[in-house]
Formats: C-alpha cells, sequence, structure tokens
C-alpha cells in the first residue's frame, strides 16, 4: 500500500451558523470514502480543514509533504467556492495531481461545476462509496497512460478528459466553444458515454444505489484526529439508514440517496457503536439518519441489541413527527436515547401543505407531548420565508414553535438548495435573487421576496425575531441557564471575533 495515494480534504466551513456555534465535528461522509478505499488498500489520508483552519493557500505545504497522487474534495452549498479555491490552488503548484469533487452541490451540478473550473478533473455523482473505490482505483492503474480513456465505463462520475501540459487560458477557451452544446445535453439528461468523441467534458450513466449498507466499511475515524474535536454528541455521529420516501419540496435527500428506505442490520450498527465506545471513548452519539425512527421495529431491534450488548450510551435520533410512538420512545429511551430532533418546519397547515411535508399540526403537538411526557429533550427546526407564505403565517410559525416549547429552536430562512424541487420552481419562475452560493447559508434570504409580495428585510427581522422571542423567554432562561453562555459565545464569534486563522505558525503540517 502506498503511503498516500489519495488526500481527502474537508473544506473550511465559513459559514456564520457553523462558525457562530463554535462547531467542529469529525467528516463522517469522508471517514466513509476513507475506510472504502482503505478496504480496497488504496492508501488515504483526511485533511479536515474546517478542524485545522489553515486555508487554501497553505494547504500546499502539507501537499508537497505527503505527495498524493490524487485530491478528493466534499462540499456542500455553503462551501463549494471555498473548496474549488482549494483545487485551485492545489492543481497549480501540482498540476499531475487528479481532483476530484463530490457531495451533495455538485450532485446536482456537475457539468456546470466542471465547466467553470478548470483546475477540477472529475466530479463524483451521488452515493460515493462506491464510484471513488472504482474511479481511483482505475486511475492508479492507468495513471501513466491516457487515464480518461478509462474513465467512461465508471458509473455515477462526470469528468474533463485530460489536457496535456495544462495551460490554464487554452483549456478556458476550449470550453467556452462547447459551453452551449454540452448544456443542452445536461439539460436533456442525456448521457454521453461514447469513448471516441472529442468532447471535453462526459456525463457518465448513473450508479445504481448500494444494496447491502451493512457491507460498507466503518468510516475510518482512526484518520482524524478524534481528540482535537470537541466532544459532542455529533463527534459519535453514525448513520444507520440511507434514503427517504417522502418528497419535500426543499429537501433533496430522496434525491440522492433515493426513495427507498435502506438499512443496517441492527448488529452491523451496535458493532460501529461498539466502536465508538471501545475505541474512541465515544458514549454521546448522533444518529444523523434522516428519519432514524422511520421502521418502528428496525429502531427498536437497534435499542435492544444496545441493551443487549450492555452499551452505557446516550444518544440523539431524528423523527417525524407523525412517526413518534409512546411505545417506541419507551424502547429508545431505555437503551440511551435522551434527545429528539423534529423537523416540524412551520406553524401554519397552508404552509405545511406547499411544502408537501406530509404532517399536521396535530401532529407535532401530539408527538411533542409523548416526548416531554417521557423526558426527553426536544430540538425542534422551523422554516421561515417559504414561497407563497404571509408575514402573519411567519408569526404563526413563530408562536407555535413557543407553544410547542422545544428545548432547543433551529429557525432558518428557506434556502432552496440546488436539486430540490423547490429550487427548479423558483429558478423556472425566475424568483431567486442570488445564485452565489456564499449566501446560502440558511441565515440569508436568496429569494426575490418582492415579487412574491414580502421583503428580504422582513423574512430576515422575522428570523432574529423567532431566535429573540424563543429564547429570551424568563421561563426559557431560568430551565435552560447554560443557554445564556452559548447564545453570549455565538454572538461574540459570529459578530464580535470570528475565530478564523490569519496565521499559521511555520511548520503546522510535520506532525500531521
Ligand atoms: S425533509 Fe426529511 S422527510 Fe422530508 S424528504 Fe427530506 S429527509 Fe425525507
Amino acid at each position: 500500500m502506498n503511503n498516500t495515494d489519495v488526500l481527502l480534504i474537508n473544506p473550511m466551513d465559513k459559514t456564520v451558523v457553523k462558525n457562530g456555534l463554535g462547531l467542529s465535528v469529525p467528516p463522517l461522509n469522508l471517514m466513509y470514502l476513507a475506510g472504502a478505499l482503505e478496504k480496497a488498500s488504496i492508501g488515504v489520508k483526511i485533511f479536515d480543514d474546517d478542524l485545522y483552519q489553515i486555508g487554501t493557500q497553505k494547504i500546499n505545504e502539507y501537499i508537497s509533504k505527503i505527495a498524493p497522487k490524487i485530491v478528493a474534495i466534499t462540499a456542500t452549498t455553503a462551501t463549494i467556492t471555498q473548496a474549488l479555491k482549494y483545487i485551485r490552488n492545489i492543481k497549480k503548484k501540482s498540476p499531475n495531481i487528479l481532483t476530484i469533487i463530490g457531495g451533495p452541490h455538485t450532485t446536482f451540478r456537475p457539468i456546470e461545476t466542471l465547466k467553470n473550473e478548470l483546475c477540477l478533473d472529475v466530479v463524483v455523482i451521488g452515493e460515493g462509496e462506491e464510484t471513488i473505490v472504482e474511479l481511483i482505483d482505475t486511475y492508479l492503474k492507468n495513471v501513466d497512460n491516457d487515464y480518461d480513456s478509462f474513465l467512461g465505463d465508471i458509473k455515477g462520475i462526470a469528468y474533463k478528459k485530460r489536457i496535456n501540459n495544462l495551460n490554464f487560458e487554452d483549456i478556458d477557451n476550449e470550453l467556452k466553444t462547447e459551453e452551449n452544446e454540452i448544456e443542452d445535453k445536461y439539460k436533456e439528461n442525456i448521457y454521453n458515454n461514447k469513448k471516441d468523441n472529442n468532447d471535453k467534458i462526459r456525463l457518465n450513466e448513473p450508479r445504481p444505489l448500494i444494496k447491502n449498507l451493512d457491507e460498507l466499511s466503518f468510516p475510518a475515524r482512526h484518520l482524524v484526529d478524534f481528540k482535537s474535536y470537541k466532544l459532542s454528541s455529533q463527534s459519535g455521529g453514525i448513520i444507520t439508514s440511507r434514503g427517504c420516501p417522502f418528497s419535500c419540496d426543499y429537501c433533496s435527500s430522496s434525491l440522492i440517496m433515493g426513495k427507498k428506505f435502506r438499512t443496517r442490520s441492527s448488529q452491523n450498527v451496535v458493532d460501529e457503536l461498539e466502536e465508538l465506545v471501545y475505541k474512541y471513548k465515544v458514549r454521546d452519539i448522533a444518529f444523523l439518519d434522516d428519519i432514524f425512527m422511520l421502521n418502528k421495529k428496525r429502531a427498536e431491534d437497534i435499542a435492544n441489541e444496545i441493551k443487549k450488548r450492555n452499551l452505557d450510551i446516550n444518544f440523539v435520533a431524528s423523527s417525524r413527527v407523525n412517526t413518534i410512538q409512546k411505545s417506541l420512545l419507551e424502547t429508545l429511551k431505555s437503551s440511551g436515547m435522551s434527545t429528539l430532533y423534529c423537523g416540524v418546519e412551520s406553524g401554519s397547515q397552508r404552509v405545511l401543505n406547499l411544502m408537501k411535508k406530509g404532517i399536521t399540526l396535530q401532529q407535532a403537538e401530539k408527538g411533542f407531548e409523548i416526548a416531554k411526557n417521557l423526558g426527553i429533550n426536544i430540538v425542534g427546526s422551523f422554516i421561515l420565508g417559504y414561497p407563497g407564505e404571509t408575514t402573519r403565517e411567519m408569526e404563526d410559525t413563530i408562536n407555535f414553535s413557543i407553544k410547542l416549547d422545544p428545548d432547543y429552536c433551529q429557525y432558518s430562512i428557506l434556502t432552496p438548495f440546488p436539486g430540490t424541487p423547490i429550487y427548479n420552481k423558483l429558478k423556472k419562475e425566475k424568483l431567486l435573487e442570488s445564485e452565489n452560493w456564499d449566501d446560502y447559508t440558511v441565515l440569508k434570504s436568496v429569494i426575490n421576496y418582492e415579487k412574491l409580495g414580502l421583503s428580504k428585510k422582513i423574512v430576515e427581522r422575522k428570523l432574529a425575531k423567532a431566535y429573540i422571542k424563543f429564547y429570551t423567554r424568563p421561563k426559557y432562561l431560568i430551565k435552560h441557564s447554560s443557554m445564556i453562555k452559548v447564545i453570549m459565545q455565538t454572538i461574540y464569534r459570529s459578530y464580535i471575533k470570528p475565530t478564523f486563522k490569519e496565521e499559521t505558525p511555520k511548520g503546522w503540517y510535520e506532525n500531521l
């Protein structure tokens, strides 16, 4: 095994929410990919720049030290601009490194991303474990030949044909001449998989979803400096299922992971929990599934397996409000469940229907009551500024969240991420005010609210009002006095003294 064939990079996330909360959690998606690569005997390292905050320029010092043949980076819509900066800086310094990107944003914009970033070679589309192994294995076997002639058969990627003697200006011009033709093909969703034409960018066939999740390797957690993360529950993040049968208009989950709810066996899940507890000394666990409690029997099986093995853990898990059942919560609580995460999203039934959320306000009230009566903490999430929502309905949402009285509330402004049905609708109706992805932080308005009879200012004020009204209630502050410190820290880190490192000490990479 070569020491480092591949370097996986988690880019720095500079969004206010992230920085403000001081959150820094191990990059679970990259650890999954690394696990799959290690299983295939491919040498891999992870560099979590969201933890180190070294930046897009200085990353080359580390690249020179470990000399990977391939760099792969993950990106969300909020981090795509930053992620591409790493790629550009790396490629300009080391033009022979193959550059790959993956994640939810580029899954829906593979051609556009390849076209706009000349230094990017390949986009991995959708679920990545099988694709990245086949892609990198193929590349390593053909690195000295025209590797790109071998990439046409790899499902689930889009890629740019190799251009020798890289000249950034020339590539730019060549790509521009084909721009319209490529865009048309993409729009028509025609897969261009011919090996013998001269197209510069190709979109291969999609890859079928992984059938048996138990066959996936556990995340390669040993590749990150586990002790450097604040050991919140998310440090012990684990995913036990993929896919969602619902079709909420603002969500792209089922478009990436499929509508079929695919699950790991309870044995396999609890084997990984044991690894977290005994090897990594983590007892606070977050089940990061989209909907952990969708299948009652499966959730109960996991709870019973945890109890059978006497695992002493605390965990948070998610549910839709209409799948909360008393008997299930009782079983989960007896196995360590401390917190329930629920997406309620609106206090207006009309807006919930617009969202295609498929729940009712009564179900939310009933679900919260069941959890509270059992002494389980609840985190509720709510969206403001849904297209078509009125000022009155935003107020209804704020008031409903207070009436439900969860332990924590997350409010956000509707952010139409690429790939979601609401994005496509707003784009078609020319209602997107910004496609600057740096604005897609869920705290800024990116929709042209004026055309919808609202205004950007109103929506942003409602967001501030929601947080202030919920978190500054005397009743709340008495019950959750520790929140005062969190609120003050968040304001300080977000607005007064952001924590990005300006200076990096020389030789920072020596001990990595
Ligand atoms: S928001 Fe949740 S329930 Fe709705 S589609 Fe997305 S993952 Fe499924």
